[in-house]
C-alpha cells in the first residue's frame, strides 16, 4: 500500500460549529514508525472544551489524543514496540499523547517529559493535509505513530474496551502517585478522591491496589458514582445529596477515615471549588495532590495557616509520560477482571457521529464514551 486515505474529524476554531469529517492521504511509514488501524480513540473530558471554544484554537486541528489501534503497516526500521516487546502486523498498540522532544532541557535534565515544551497534542488539520505523513491524534481512521509518540504492544487478550476506559487518565494517575512522597499511595493509608470521571476511577483502581485503608469519593454524577462504587470506593457522596461541606466532612470523619480526617486527598473533578474541601480533610502530614485542575485559570481562598499547622503537602501532576503508559497498560492486563474496566464503555460513536459523542460527554450520561472510527456505516 504505497498511500492510504483516512477520514478524521476536524473541530474549527469558531466555538461549537459543526465538527467536519474530512480525509487525509499518507505515505508509508517513515523511519521508526507505524500505521495503526484505530479500533477505539477515548474521548476525554478535555475534548468537549476544545470543541466549545474554552481554549481558543487557532486554527482547525484533528483531535483525539486516546487511541487503542491494530498495527496495519510498519517501517522496516520497527522490529520491537518502545518497551522493547516484539511487534508485528496485525498487534495491538496503545500510545502516549504527549510527544517530548527528548532533547529539551525537561527531557533530558529533569528526567520530566511532562514538562517538554514540544508536547502539543492536536494536530493542525492543513499540516496534515499537506504533509501526508500521517497523524497521532485519534478521531481518525488511521495514525501514525513514532519515534516521539511511544507505543507498546498490549495483550490481544484484553478487551480494548478494558484499555481505552481510562485513556489518559490512568497514565496521567500513575505520573500523579510517582510524584507522592513515598512515590506510591501508602497502603493502610485513607484516600479521598473528589470526582470520578476517568481520573477519579483510575484514583480509586491505584488506591486499591496500593493497599489504601479507605477510600471515599465526592461527585454529583449519579453515574459515575455508581461506577465509583463498582471500583471499591468504600464511600460515595453525591454533592447534590450532602449539599453542605460541614456535613460531608462529619460523615467522612466520623463515619468513614476517623477524626484525623484523610491522609491522601487526589482532585480529580477540575473544579477549583473542591480545593478548600480537599484542605479540609486532610489529616496532618497529610498530601493533597492535584489532577483534576488541568486547563482554566482560577484563583481559591485557602487558609496557610492550616497548611503550616498541619505540615501539609501540596502537590501537582500533568499528564502521563511514555513510562505511565507502559505501566498503565500492564495495570489493565492484569487488574481488568478485578475492576470493572470494559463495563465503563458505556457509549460509542462512529466516526460521523463524533459532535454527539462530545455533546453525550458534556451531558454527563456517559461513564466513558468512545469513537470507533472503522465501524461500518461510517
Ligand atoms: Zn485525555
Ligand atoms: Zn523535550
Amino acid at each position: 500500500m504505497a498511500t492510504l486515505t483516512s477520514r478524521c474529524a476536524v473541530v474549527s476554531p469558531t466555538p461549537r460549529s459543526p465538527i467536519k469529517i474530512l480525509p487525509f492521504e499518507v505515505g508509508r511509514p517513515p523511519a521508526d514508525s507505524i500505521h495503526v488501524e484505530i479500533i477505539q480513540a477515548g474521548i476525554c473530558g478535555t475534548d468537549p472544551h476544545l470543541w466549545k471554544g474554552d481554549y481558543g484554537l487557532r486554527a482547525p486541528v484533528v483531535l483525539g489524543h486516546e487511541g487503542i489501534g491494530k498495527v496495519i503497516s510498519m517501517n522496516p526500521t520497527v522490529i520491537t514496540d518502545h518497551a522493547g516487546q516484539p511487534l508485528h502486523e496485525g498487534d495491538i498498540v496503545y500510545w502516549t499523547a504527549i510527544r517530548p522532544c527528548r532533547k529539551c532541557y525537561y527531557c533530558t535534565v529533569l528526567d520530566d517529559e511532562c514538562g517538554c515544551p514540544s508536547n502539543g497534542f492536536m494536530h493542525n488539520y492543513e499540516a496534515l493535509a499537506r504533509a501526508k505523513e500521517g497523524t497521532w491524534a485519534t478521531y481518525s481512521q488511521y495514525a501514525t505513530l513514532g519515534p516521539r509518540n511511544s507505543f507498546y504492544r498490549v495483550s490481544s487478550d484484553v478487551p480494548p474496551e478494558a484499555y481505552i476506559a481510562l485513556g489518559c487518565a490512568l497514565p496521567a494517575v500513575i505520573q500523579a502517585t510517582g510524584r507522592l512522597r513515598k512515590g506510591h499511595i501508602e497502603p493502610h493509608s485513607t484516600v479521598l478522591v473528589q470526582g470520578c470521571g476517568a481520573v477519579g476511577l483510575a484514583a480509586i483502581m491505584m488506591a486499591r491496589l496500593s493497599g489504601a485503608l479507605k477510600v471515599v469519593v465526592i461527585d454529583r454524577n449519579p453515574i459515575r458514582l455508581a461506577k465509583a462504587k463498582e471500583f471499591g470506593a468504600d464511600d460515595c457522596i453525591n454533592l447534590d445529596e450532602v449539599t453542605d461541606m460541614g456535613e460531608r466532612a462529619k460523615r467522612i470523619t466520623t463515619q468513614v477515615v476517623g477524626d484525623r480526617g484523610v491522609d491522601l486527598a487526589i482532585e480529580c473533578s477540575g473544579h477549583p471549588s473542591a480545593i478548600r474541601e480537599g484542605l479540609g480533610l486532610l489529616a496532618r502530614n497529610g498530601t493533597y495532590l492535584l489532577i483534576g485542575t488541568w486547563a482554566g485559570k482560577a484563583e481559591v481562598l485557602f487558609d496557610p495557616f492550616v497548611v503550616v499547622n498541619k505540615a501539609l503537602h501540596i502537590q501537582g501532576s500533568t499528564y502521563g509520560a511514555p513510562r505511565d503508559y507502559y505501566r498503565a497498560s500492564k495495570v489493565v492486563e492484569q487488574n481488568w477482571q478485578r475492576f470493572p474496566l470494559a463495563s465503563c464503555v458505556t457509549h460509542k460513536f462512529s466516526l460521523d457521529e463524533t459532535q454527539l459523542g462530545l455533546e453525550t460527554v458534556m451531558s454527563g450520561l456517559a461513564v466513558k464514551a468512545v469513537v470507533e472510527p472503522n465501524r461500518k456505516g461510517n
